[in-house]
């Protein structure tokens, strides 16, 4: 959105945890948003939550009680409907009749391939997967991906909006299980549970190396520039000095993991303990309120002008 363009309008289709926060990021922006779900209370619900978290731009916000009422005059509808593949695919054959022939048709599917989901449509060119992090209006990565029957054309559409939005998306070349983000995360899961299996630390500590160490770098920098800046003469330094070692190392991690009730309950009570009177919620409110602190921070300190102030 250029400052002189009208921010676009927008639906979402689907109320639910992820489209109430996808609601809050199009509205904040100033994009009118329609916004529709298949069960009346839930849109309460929904409306009742952006009131309660003070999220600007509610004024933009309109409930619809039918998904044509959404879609009418949308550049951009975000899918938010349940993972359910038959269930997504019966949504975008409507979506892709019932929307205008110019809109981007983006769905927040955490798993399954645009390919199925669009089986049905008549402009699959129109069709993308936006993949969000939970919260959308916390954490600003958005996994973009279409098919071979994407038009690059939807996907740089995709990409231009999720940013004049305040999103980052990111666009991967092709679908995988798990996409990039959900396939990382669960490779460290399933060590930290191997580490925990095996004896070495208990959770509470695998917990803290994450939150105090890896976590601190990972916020400014991804695993290739950790290596990069591990190293005085960077990445190629890096690999060639510790080649041998990282791959013996990976050679040692634990397999996938069986996940016993003892196992999930030992993890669920060092959580307990370790946020003794602090309720889950307060947990949630802080770490959404210093993420958009560190966020603010990387915002006010981009790596040019930190590099600025090198003596
Ligand atoms: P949810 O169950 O909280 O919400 C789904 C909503 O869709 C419900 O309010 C339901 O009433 C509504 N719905 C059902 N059928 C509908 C229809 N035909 N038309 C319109 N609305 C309909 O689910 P969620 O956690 O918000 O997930 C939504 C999507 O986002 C899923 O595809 C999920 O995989 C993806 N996602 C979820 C997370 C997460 O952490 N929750 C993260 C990233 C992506």
């Amino acid at each position: 959105m250029s400052p002189a363009s009208r921010p676009p309008r927008v639906a979402v289709v689907g109320s639910g945890v992820i489209g109430r926060s996808w609601t809050a990021v199009f509205a904040r922006a100033g994009c009118a948003t329609s916004v529709f779900d298949a069960d009346e209370r839930q849109l309460e619900r929904a409306l009742a939550w952006l009131r309660e978290h003070s999220l600007s731009g509610s004024e933009h916000v309109r409930a619809c009680s039918t998904l044509e009422q959404a879609v009418d005059g949308a550049a951009y509808v975000q899918e938010c409907g349940p993972e359910q593949l038959p269930l997504k695919q019966s949504l975008f054959a409507e979506l892709d009749r019932l929307a205008p022939g110019s809109a981007v048709l983006a769905s927040s599917t955490s798993a399954f391939d645009m390919r199925d989901i669009s089986e049905a449509t008549r402009h699959s060119e129109r069709c993308v997967v936006a993949h969000p992090v939970n919260p959308p209006h916390i954490i600003p990565v958005v996994e973009v991906l279409g098919t071979a029957r994407t038009s690059p054309d939807t996907i740089a559409r995709a990409c231009e909006l999720l940013s004049a939005v305040g999103q980052t998306p990111v666009v991967l070349k092709k679908h995988v299980q798990g996409f990039v983000l959900n396939r990382l995360q669960f490779a460290l899961l399933r060590e930290a549970v191997h580490l925990l299996k095996a004896g070495v630390a208990d959770a509470e500590s695998i917990d803290a190396v994450v939150r105090d160490g890896l976590g601190l770098r990972w916020a400014l920098l991804g695993p290739f520039g950790v290596a990069d800046t591990n190293k005085d003469d960077g990445v190629r330094a890096y690999i060639r000095g510790y080649e041998s070692w990282i791959t013996d190392l990976m050679d040692q991690l634990g397999p996938t993991p069986t996940f016993e009730p003892e196992l999930t309950e030992r993890i669920a009570e060092a959580l307990d303990r370790a946020r003794g009177d602090v309720s889950r919620a307060q947990v949630r409110a802080w770490r959404d309120r210093m993420v958009l602190e560190i966020r603010r921070l990387k915002a006010e300190n981009p790596l040019g002008k930190a590099e600025e102030r090198e003596p």
